[in-house]
């Protein structure tokens, strides 16, 4: 702003004094011109045929003329006061005037325009003379100065404006920033429910709620983390309990019999089982969290379907469960197989702990369009409706004791649900119409054979 006001303070006064500086030369030297051409004819000058020549040049309204014979002796001033006649003048345009140029020029000084303009008069290619004149003009450069005042007057409203407007904006602008900075700092500092205040719709509004919504997801994560901190230590902390119980036992009872002794140790060694698999299920789970994964591969889901089910098939029978598993099409998926089997083995598992005797587990693996789908039924209880949409939640049980027994460690599907996800699939829960519960897992096709 400061540079264009400069600009238009210089430039327009630059332009125009130099156009009038070429008028006034061009126009004085016009004028010198005629005088000259009125004095052509003369053999030599003298004052008397000079104020003859003189006396019929029209009225020009110039402030001085002086005619010089050739050795710049003045034989005509029109100056009334203090002539020159008579006297040698050296002006320097005269003196140019003598050795044959032209010579015009034009100067601002003092608040006025003053223009000079000299010519030889020449005879026969004799120069016998020359004519001077002088302009003096305060009126034009009055007009100028009025422009270069009005303009002053303009830039300083101006500059005033935009210094003010500025001003204003800054304020706003460091104060929307400030509560943003204070926002920032007190949710750095742990106060994860604060929030940004900024009105407005300006990009500080918009930063301001991106920051909140952030800000949101970050307590959100804090919570989880925290009751899954709570949650995994409580879980760690019950078995430890029985084994510092049934240690206790031992040791202070007294002619404690073989028996009694191969019990306890026998129920020290499953909690001390329990604990593994928990903690081995949250190093899985630790693994999910950190994004760090097997590189994928084309993985053809019934060989990994099938080696689970024989590995399945025993625990079935043991409990008079009837396991079956069908299979139609190509399914391929990009993923790992360590992957695919951890989750087709926490689906069949639960499938199985939470049926009773005698109940049928049916498995299927489908393509069907763009996509492998993998279903879990069985005609076991069921899952309550209310408990669906938290079933893949980490540590969340339907029936907490009945899971603790059928050794389960709440953290199966959170596994299942974070693994199918991780490879873009889906997974869901539900109940069959005619009783029980079905787990589907949906996950892209991959053309088999090719490596990604
Ligand atoms: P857990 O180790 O307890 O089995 P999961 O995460 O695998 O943990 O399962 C969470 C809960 O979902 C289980 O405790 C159980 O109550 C319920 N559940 C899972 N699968 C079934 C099923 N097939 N039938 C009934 N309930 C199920």
């Amino acid at each position: 702003m400061a540079a264009a006001l400069v600009l238009m303070n210089t430039y327009p006064l630059w332009v125009s004094e130099d156009l009038v500086f070429r008028a006034k030369a061009t126009s004085l030297q016009n004028s010198v011109s005629v005088m000259v051409y009125s004095l052509s004819g003369l053999d030599r000058l003298n004052q008397e045929n000079v104020a003859q020549a003189m006396a019929v040049v029209e009225e020009t309204g110039l402030s001085r003329i002086l005619v010089t014979d050739s050795a710049g002796k003045v034989l005509y001033d029109t100056r009334e006061t203090n002539d020159a006649l008579g006297e040698y003048s050296f002006y320097t345009e005269i003196v140019q005037a003598l050795l044959g140029n032209d010579m015009a020029s034009s100067s601002y000084r003092d608040g006025a325009f003053r223009s000079r303009a000299a010519s030889p008069v020449l005879y026969q290619n004799q120069i016998i003379g020359a004519v001077y004149a002088y302009e003096y003009d305060a009126e034009q450069a009055a007009l100028l100065e009025g422009l270069q005042s009005n303009l002053l007057r303009l830039s300083a409203g101006l500059g005033v404006a935009a210094l003010c407007l500025s001003g204003l904006l800054s304020r706003a602008l460091t104060r929307k920033i400030g509560q943003l900075l204070t926002a920032i700092r007190k949710v750095r500092e742990g106060a994860y429910s604060h929030r940004a205040q900024v009105r407005g719709h300006d990009e500080i509004a918009q930063l301001a709620e991106e920051f909140n919504s952030l800000t949101d997801r970050l307590q959100t994560t804090e919570n989880a983390r925290r009751r899954f901190v709570s949650d995994a230590s409580h879980e760690l902390k019950t078995p430890l309990a029985a084994i510092r119980l049934l240690t206790d036992s031992i040791l202070q009872t007294e002619n404690i019999d073989p028996e009694t002794t191969r019990e306890f140790v026998a129920d020290i060694g499953a909690e001390a089982e329990r604990l593994s698999r928990i903690t081995e299920d949250l190093l899985r789970l630790t693994r999910l969290d950190s994004g760090v994964m097997e590189p994928p591969a084309v993985v053809d889901v019934l060989p990994v379907l099938e080696q689970v089910m024989r590995m399945m098939s025993l625990v079935a029978q043991e409990k008079g469960t009837e396991l079956t598993y069908r299979s139609e099409g190509t399914c391929t998926v990009l993923a790992s197989r360590d992957e695919i089997h951890q989750i087709i083995y926490n689906l069949t598992d639960n499938a199985v702990k939470y049926s009773p005797p005698g109940s049928t587990v049916q498995v299927s693996l489908l393509h069907r369009g763009d996509l492998v789908v993998l279903t879990v039924e069985d005609n076991g209880p069921g899952i309550p409706e209310e408990d669906l949409p938290r079933l893949f939640e980490r540590f969340y049980r339907v029936d907490k004791a009945r899971s603790r027994d059928a050794g389960g460690t709440g953290l199966g599907l959170a596994i299942v649900s974070d693994t199918v996800r991780k490879r873009g699939g889906t997974v869901e829960a539900g109940n069959r119409p005619e009783g029980g519960a079905v787990f589907t897992v949906r996950w892209p096709w991959q053309k088999g054979g090719t490596q990604p």
